[in-house]
């Protein structure tokens, strides 16, 4: 990929804006501004052009502004998902550049690579790249029912979702996949099967979706992760993700399993 250097705006610089800082973007009335550099207020600062929307240049610029500083999840939503990919880069970029500004192993200041997303170190000549780490995502079916946990993170907001956790080093896909579910919940799941995957910057995931199928065992939560887990009929399911996001679409492709599986068992 052709990285393009940060300059120093001159004013006449036009495009969409990503102005990040800690995580957030900058999206007064809920999007991502589009004008010119100098009507924005933004002439002499440092920027990056970091990709293409709606034609135009997207430029990073790491920085807080007062007020309008927002999650980018208002951005799931929107009827493009590359929106919200291309935000998900301006807030891990932003944050990199923030976390790599002295080198880990001799302590001088680093620069920004001009070929790669990287940070040099020009004295000892080590590189950094942005960290982006796996994680799983699952659902599970069993004949007309999907397995639905709800998080100690989502108790409040009484959400069910799918089971989902981090990779560990030496470890494959596959083993996350089997080692997650029989963490959280005790059970067994075979016929496990990738069907998607979805970059999820909060703060640095990339997560990796899949449906199984129920095996063996019966249920039983780890409450340190879980309030509760249970089978539900998929005509009957309790408050779950919203549309835009990969859980959402999992559940989705199993409610689809759930009633093929009906209409070939009730004749
Ligand atoms: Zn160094």
């Amino acid at each position: 990929m052709n990285i393009e250097k940060q300059i120093a705006l001159s004013g006449n610089e036009h495009g969409y804006w990503f102005v990040s800082h800690q995580g957030k973007l900058w999206l007064p009335r809920g999007d991502i501004p589009v004008g010119r550099a100098d009507e924005l207020g933004f002439k002499g600062l440092i920027a990056q052009p970091i990709g293409k929307w709606d034609g135009e240049t997207a430029w990073l610029i790491c920085k807080e502004i007062k007020s309008g500083m927002s999650t980018i999840r208002p951005l799931l939503t929107s009827s493009d998902p590359s929106l919200f990919y291309l935000a998900g880069r301006a807030v891990q970029l932003a944050e990199f550049y923030r976390s790599h500004q002295y080198c880990g192993y001799c302590g001088q200041r680093m620069t920004i690579s001009e070929v790669e997303w990287c940070c040099l170190c020009n004295h000892c000549r080590e590189r950094y790249y942005p960290q982006i780490a796996p994680s799983i995502i699952v659902a599970i079916r069993h004949q007309n029912k999907i397995l639905l946990a709800k998080h100690q993170r989502h108790s409040k907001e009484n959400l069910y979702t799918v089971l989902a956790g981090f990779s560990e080093i030496g470890e494959t896909v596959e083993m996350t996949v089997a080692r997650e579910v029989f963490e959280e919940t005790q059970i067994k799941i075979k016929n496990v099967r990738y069907i998607t995957s979805q970059p999820w910057p909060f703060p640095n995931s990339m997560m990796l979706a899949y449906l199984a199928d129920y095996d063996s065992g019966n249920i039983k939560v780890d409450s340190s992760e879980l309030v509760e887990a249970d089978w539900f009929h998929y005509a009957k399911l309790p408050k779950i993700p919203e549309y835009g996001t990969v859980a959402r679409r999992l559940i989705e492709d199993t409610i689809v399993l759930c009633r093929q599986y009906d209409d070939e068992n009730r004749s």
